[in-house]
């Protein structure tokens, strides 16, 4: 899967690592860590009952 990246310049989306002039990044960062990622898991099946 590719990963696309945004342009805050002209807020394109592009696959390029920069765009005008200016380093692209993901417009979709992770807000979690793998391991907070797993712990949320865990936490769900808790509340779940499992
Ligand atoms: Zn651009």
């Amino acid at each position: 899967m590719k990963r696309m990246k945004k342009c805050e310049v002209c807020k394109a989306y592009t696959l390029d690592v920069s765009h005008c002039g200016k380093p692209t990044h993901s417009p979709h960062p992770p807000k979690f860590s793998i391991d907070d990622k797993y712990a949320a898991y865990r936490r769900m099946n808790f509340q779940n009952g499992n």
